[in-house]
């Protein structure tokens, strides 16, 4: 109720809570709230369409939920290799004009009405994603003036799977380079492979958009996912260089074969990383369990530009 009172007098917000259980709870008491929830939550039109089930609770009892669905796919078309988007997608300018299908994908319709609203609510994973890497995609709709962390305490914990850089055998195959190559336990070949990795990127984009075939017809799926994934590469670099004492190598996943899957290098002090995911004029941070000055220290804010609310005393009776 605080955190909505504050959200209202604003006039925009967002609020970000921790789990599914505690977006319900906000629904039910503060209706002008638009919820985020993750795809697991929603069926796939695409897959109840291909299995021809036309009932949603049956769809999810089969397990047709909408992380499954293949929202865009590689196919091939007049022998040239194209993205092929969902029919069921819209996009969030049909949302913002209300003339997307009735028939359209649950899951982009609420994140989309969420973007749209000038009040919407959250967790921290699909909010963090957000900030970190559909700033550009959605930044029109980023522009709200205060966010209200709820269960504050766990910020740390999700900012960590934000930071650094994972790195899955997929990628490497992408970019054309061996991963042999690289040794797995040491960091400054980790920044080589990143930095090779963004060099890869790049050039494929280049020579993609060089090509008299998507000058006439051009693909802008296709460069905005490696612009993506060239942008997430260059990041990395640049978070692991700026500070390299801070940052460890993980184990590597490997295969029954003892092949590369995937490596994860993380900071061990995420304060300094934490401030770009504080984008609104105002944050708001409600916990039962923090005190000021640690939690200033390890989310990287001035003592100075926070307020802190305290009660002296439980208002609950023992
Ligand atoms: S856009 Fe929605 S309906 Fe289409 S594949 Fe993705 S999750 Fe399924």
């Amino acid at each position: 109720m605080v955190g909505a009172t504050v959200s209202n007098y604003f006039d925009s917000s967002f609020t970000v809570t921790a789990s599914k259980h505690l977006q319900d709870q906000y629904i039910k008491d503060i209706p002008f709230l638009k919820p985020v929830k993750g795809k697991q939550n929603f069926p796939c039109l695409k897959l109840m369409s291909a299995e021809k089930v036309d009932n949603a609770r049956r769809a999810m009892r089969w397990g047709l939920s909408c992380d499954k669905g293949q929202c865009q796919e590689r196919i091939s078309k007049n022998g040239k290799e194209v993205i092929e988007i969902c029919k069921f997608k819209p996009t969030i300018k049909q949302v913002e004009e209300n003339i997307a299908d009735s028939n359209s994908c649950h899951h982009y319709m609420q994140k989309y009405e969420a973007l749209v609203s000038k009040h919407s609510l959250w967790n921290y994973h699909a909010f963090f994603t957000i900030m970190k890497f559909n700033k550009k995609l959605f930044e029109e709709y980023l522009d709200r003036k205060v966010t209200v962390f709820d269960e504050a305490h766990k910020i740390e914990d999700q900012i960590i799977q934000f930071v650094g850089f994972d790195i899955f055998s997929g990628q490497v195959d992408e970019c054309n380079l061996n991963s042999e190559k690289y040794n797995f336990s040491d960091l400054d070949s980790m920044i080589q492979l990143t930095d090779d990795m963004a060099y890869s990127y790049a050039k494929k984009i280049k020579d993609i958009k060089e090509r008299a075939a998507f000058q006439n017809n051009p693909d802008y799926e296709l460069i905005t996912g490696l612009e993506r994934r060239h942008d997430r590469s260059a990041q990395a670099k640049i978070d692991i260089m700026s500070d390299k004492d801070n940052f460890v190598v993980n184990d590597p996943v490997k295969d029954l074969n003892g092949n590369f899957r995937t490596i994860s290098v993380k900071p061990i002090d995420v304060s300094k990383f934490a401030n770009s995911f504080f984008e609104t004029e105002y944050q708001i941070f409600m916990s039962a369990t923090i005190d000021k000055s640690s939690f200033c220290e390890n989310m990287g804010l001035e003592k100075d530009d926070v307020a802190f609310v305290d009660t002296m005393k439980s208002p609950f009776p023992i």
